[in-house]
């Protein structure tokens, strides 16, 4: 039997940052995996990275934090490889309908929010970078910019670093049980052996409600499905190297609609076109709908009516991108707190050294690092850099029952 202080369950942003930061002060760390490092969500994102968000002042602070650590590996080279770090434009399209909407309602507060970040809607004729290519429809953008990194050498890099400073990762080994004993984790049972521990972190992702389970509690986490298409490399027809546009129904919190008859709405199909960092392929994304786990493993299979949405959705906002093939298609489940869309994170009580680091869907690259960081204060007992009590699991238990909203479930 293995015999280590803490338990990582998930090879994903998540899971790594929390063993590289654990083995850099001190603890014997084993990082299981079922399928490869990244081999979900973290390995199939766009690897945009965001520095703040003024709704909301405890992501604001991970999102410095997260970035500052970014920064660190940047400049001194400490995971190994150069993670590409990187400024790239952004250009935000709309529509005249899109500019009349945001005199009321939901456009409304997203432009305030935009507006407060010190960007404005500017007209077509007057971007710094001119964009002939994308359909005359949309005459209003915004230009702003994201730091973007190359997802597959971080998460390889915090692994290898990881392992450089003493933990042991088993990929391909999955977990099936975890064992509790007078209120407090013992033991992780795998596939491939059992493993005596004083902390488990589950950072499963999508599948941490099944962890969950294992130690008798329900975690409101659903798997919502991205995907993106890679075109065949192609000379560049956009100028910003990043072109989003949210079609009028679309809704940042709720970004679905269950029964909609329009299969986009259904799919929460928008339509972001990226430049690949280095090669001169597109990446044309996304979509974010509640799907089923894999039966088996973790990868996650594309859907042929979300890959058709997303390509015809691309192509409506660049008509000649219906010249250039596709080569690949590739999805990854993004788990989703269906209460109230917030990450999960801390302690659960009643259940000593059983640590939850999950719910993270849309900004897991840019929660990641300091996540970690967080995670590996909890289990040091030290004072949290970011105070986090609001992201704790107790905020679901009330009376030992379970108030669930269902948001993602019923809207309608
Ligand atoms: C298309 C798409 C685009 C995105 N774009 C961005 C972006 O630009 N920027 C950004 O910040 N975020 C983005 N995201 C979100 C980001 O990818 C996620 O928030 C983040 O990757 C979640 O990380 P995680 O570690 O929680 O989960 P995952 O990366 O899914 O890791 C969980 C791991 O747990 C493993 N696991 C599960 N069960 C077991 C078990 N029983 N035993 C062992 N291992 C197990 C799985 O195999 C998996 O590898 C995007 C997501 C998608 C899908």
């Amino acid at each position: 039997m293995e015999e280590t202080d803490v338990t990582v369950i998930g090879g994903g942003i998540l899971g790594l940052s929390t063993a590289y930061h654990l083995t850099k002060s001190g603890y014997n760390v084993i990082l299981v995996e079922m399928a490869k490092i990244a081999a979900c969500a973290s390995g199939s994102n766009a690897g945009a990275i965001r520095k703040l968000d003024l709704t909301n002042e405890i992501d604001s602070r991970i999102y410095a934090g997260s970035y500052k650590m970014y920064q660190d590996w940047n400049e001194s080279g400490e995971l190994g490889c150069d993670i590409d770090l990187r400024e790239t434009s952004i250009l935000r399209c709309f529509t005249d309908e899109h500019v009349e909407r945001m005199k009321y309602g939901l456009w409304k507060r997203r432009l305030e929010l935009w507006n407060r970040e010190g960007l404005h809607l500017v007209k077509r004729d007057e971007w710094t970078m001119m964009e002939p290519n994308i359909t005359k429809d949309i005459t209003w953008g915004i230009e702003t910019s994201t730091s973007r990194i190359n997802i597959f050498r971080v998460c390889r890099g915090l692994a290898w670093t990881a392992e450089k400073n003493g933990a042991k990762i088993f990929t391909h080994t999955k977990v099936k049980g975890v064992g509790v004993k007078n209120g407090k984790v013992c033991t992780v049972f795998t596939d491939k052996g059992d493993i005596k521990t004083d902390f488990v972190v589950n950072a499963a992702g999508a599948w941490s409600p099944i962890i969950g389970k294992m130690v008798g509690i329900e975690i409101p986490i659903l798997p919502a499905i991205g995907t993106a298409l890679v075109t065949e490399p192609t000379p560049s027809i956009t100028k910003h190297r990043r072109i989003l546009y949210d079609p009028l129904w679309h809704d940042p919190h709720q970004p679905f609609v269950v029964n909609s008859t329009d299969p986009c709405q259904r799919l929460g199909v928008t339509t972001e076109i990226d430049r690949h960092l280095t090669e001169d392929n597109y990446i044309l994304a996304r979509s974010e709908h509640i799907v089923s786990l894999p039966s088996k493993g973790a990868k996650t299979q594309t859907e042929p009516e979300t890959l058709k949405c997303i390509a015809e959705g691309a192509i409506r906002l660049i008509p000649k991108l219906k010249n250039i093939h596709v080569i690949r298609a590739y999805a990854g489940m993004r788990p989703v707190c269906e209460v109230d869309g917030k990450p999960i994170i801390g302690e659960v009580n009643g259940i000593e050294g059983f640590i939850l680091a999950t719910g993270i869907w849309h900004t897991g690259m840019s929660y990641g690092p300091m996540c970690g960081k967080l995670v590996s204060e909890i289990i040091q007992r030290k004072v949290i850099s970011i105070p986090i009590e609001e992201l704790h699991f107790s905020r679901f238990v009330k009376n030992h029952h379970f108030p669930y909203i269902h948001l993602f479930r019923n809207v309608n």
